[in-house]
């Protein structure tokens, strides 16, 4: 399945729940979270509805890869300092147990001043 109805994501990816992007391609969309923990808090998603980091498979090999490129670009075009001295967190929570409150696979991206709201 390319897009779940029931996906608060895949609305978002869709334009059916309004959000601030940060990035937009063919296959990857990216926003700013909607409750921060940090100064600079953003999100990047495949478009395709995959549940969990733990659906991957080899063929999205690339598309992972993609986002791991993206993230330094985005966080600095977004407000974090470049390295060494500023510098950005990158966190994908995946399940119950680590933390995954939205099923559709989700690449946080977090920086910024410190001290943070959590983290
Ligand atoms: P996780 O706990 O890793 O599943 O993270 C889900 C994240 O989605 C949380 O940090 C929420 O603040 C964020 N979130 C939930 N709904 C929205 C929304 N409508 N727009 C932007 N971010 C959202
Ligand atoms: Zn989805």
């Amino acid at each position: 399945m390319s897009s779940d109805p029931n996906c608060i994501f895949c609305k978002i990816i869709e334009g059916k729940i309004p959000s601030k992007k940060v990035y937009e391609d063919d296959e990857l969309f990216g926003f700013h979270d909607i409750a921060p923990w940090a100064p600079v808090h953003f999100m990047l998603v495949p478009k395709r509805h995959i549940a969990s980091m733990s659906q991957l498979t080899p063929e999205d090999a690339a598309l992972m890869g993609k986002i791991m490129i993206l993230a330094p670009k985005l966080a600095l075009e977004n407000g974090c300092r470049p390295y060494p001295e500023g510098g950005f967190r990158v966190v994908i929570n995946t399940g119950a147990e680590g933390g995954q409150e939205v099923q559709h696979l989700h690449v946080h991206v977090m920086g910024g001043p410190r001290p943070w709201l959590r983290g």
